[in-house]
């Protein structure tokens, strides 16, 4: 039988030749994420892990990137837990403060591999399939009962086909499809579906994918995927994975699918979500009487270095308007770093950017720029909910680095094709 991406995959990590829509299957996956919350999941089965320990080192991976440094008293004793369980079970894969972005430094250390099945305790957990993983996020239950068993199940997902053609026109970029497209299919048009991007994506690097495979959730989708090509070979090269260390999975031709939807990107212009949801989407040029009053590049879905890049030529030599406060964070230590031996972080706090330590940021509300009411922030993030980045009266607006980093010159929400030269 013919199988999707998701179908084949699944009957890969359940031993079944075979997989169908709606199948419950039992799995055991190639790692596990969890980040800050680590310390409320080992809470679940305290007495468990005392008794049995974890099913192994090696399937964790926990980094601490939501709330740092710590916050507050209560975020610090976390934190001290987390490590004290790490050292006690020899957790092998740890990153502590200043790493990154959780699913960042997943990716970036190769943990997350083609035809591999990775599952997290975060939503964002899609992000994996810019690289051929089938990835997704579960709850803190599941994930602490994994932790202990190294199993779990999974109902297998229908599947969707975007097949994408045309190319992007100068100033606009993969946030901007990903934002065109949960406009047109809705925040629940995926829903518990495997979404498989197909047609002309070889002009999409890896940084691209991440950013459009981070946002499959918010369509509601269980995973994301780019199939594996010379783009991701050369990725996983460059961070000194050789193709003998992976299998690749890719759909048979003949797989059949709940869906097929179609994209001409000459068609997507530089987009905007509003307030309050993410399908809430206007283009920018629609927007451009809307005061902003902080701008945002980072998190897991646009804090990379070609982010950082576009940001920065767009304000090179200019500075950001007086009203504007510009939160710079780089996904992870090393684009941090990349960033600063190129010269971006340079050009970007001369323009009047503040940056912040590589992690998450103001982007759950919890610290380091959160709004009051009344406020707005255009930021490169995936949410944009009610109280999500502070007070439940300030409003969050979605958009690309390019749109965010012309938006802080005018104050207004700026179509960046008006500042590129
Ligand atoms: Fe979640 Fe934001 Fe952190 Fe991404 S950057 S993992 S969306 S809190």
């Amino acid at each position: 039988m013919e199988m999707t991406f998701a179908e084949k995959i699944l009957a890969n990590y359940a031993n079944e030749k075979e997989t169908i829509p709606g199948q419950i299957v039992t799995v055991q996956p190639a790692h596990l994420l969890t980040h800050d919350n680590t310390a409320a999941i080992i809470q679940k089965v305290d007495e468990e892990l005392n008794k049995y320990g974890v099913y192994s080192k090696n399937l964790s991976i926990i980094v601490l990137d939501h709330v740092i440094p710590a916050a507050s008293e209560k975020t610090a004793i976390n934190h001290k837990k987390i490590r004290e369980f790490v050292a006690k079970h020899d957790i092998k894969h740890f990153y502590d403060v200043g790493e990154g972005v959780c699913h960042q430094v997943v990716v970036e250390k190769g943990l997350a591999l083609p035809g591999k099945l990775l599952l997290g305790s975060d939503s964002h957990t899609c992000s994996y399939g810019a690289v051929g993983s089938f990835s997704s996020g579960i709850d803190r239950t599941e994930a602490a009962s994994l932790m202990l068993t190294g199993q779990t199940w999974l109902k297998v997902p229908q599947s969707i086909k975007v097949h994408i053609k045309g190319s992007l026109s100068k100033g606009v970029y993969a946030k901007d499809v990903i934002l065109h497209i949960i406009g047109d299919i809705s925040a629940s048009g995926a829903t518990y579906c495997s979404v498989e991007y197909h047609g002309e994506v070889e002009q999409f690097s890896v940084d691209d994918r991440f950013t459009i495979a981070n946002m499959g959730v918010e369509m509601g989708a269980k995973n994301s995927v780019f199939f594996v090509d010379d783009i991701t070979k050369q990725y996983l090269k460059s961070i000194g994975v050789n193709e003998s260390a992976y299998s690749p999975v890719i759909p048979d031709l003949g797989a059949s699918y709940m869906q097929t939807l179609d994209y001409d990107l000459n068609n997507v212009v530089p987009m905007v979500a509003c307030p309050h949801t993410v399908d809430n989407v206007k283009p920018a040029d629609q927007l451009e009487d809307i005061e902003i009053h902080q701008c945002l590049i980072g998190t897991c879905t646009n804090g990379r270095l070609s982010d950082l890049e576009i940001a920065a030529s767009i304000l090179k030599g200019k500075k950001i308007h007086k009203n504007v406060r510009l939160l710079i964070i780089p996904a992870s230590k090393q684009i941090f770093q990349e960033a600063m031996q190129k010269g971006i972080i340079q050009v970007l706090v001369d323009s009047g950017g503040m940056v912040l330590p590589p992690g998450c940021g103001p982007c759950l509300g919890a610290h380091q720029g959160v709004l009051s009411p009344g406020e707005r922030c255009l930021s490169t993030a995936n949410r944009n909910f009610k109280g999500r980045m502070g007070s439940k009266d300030a409003e969050i607006y979605l958009a690309s680095p390019a749109t965010v980093a012309a938006t802080a010159l005018n104050q207004t929400i700026t179509d960046p094709r008006e500042v590129i030269e």
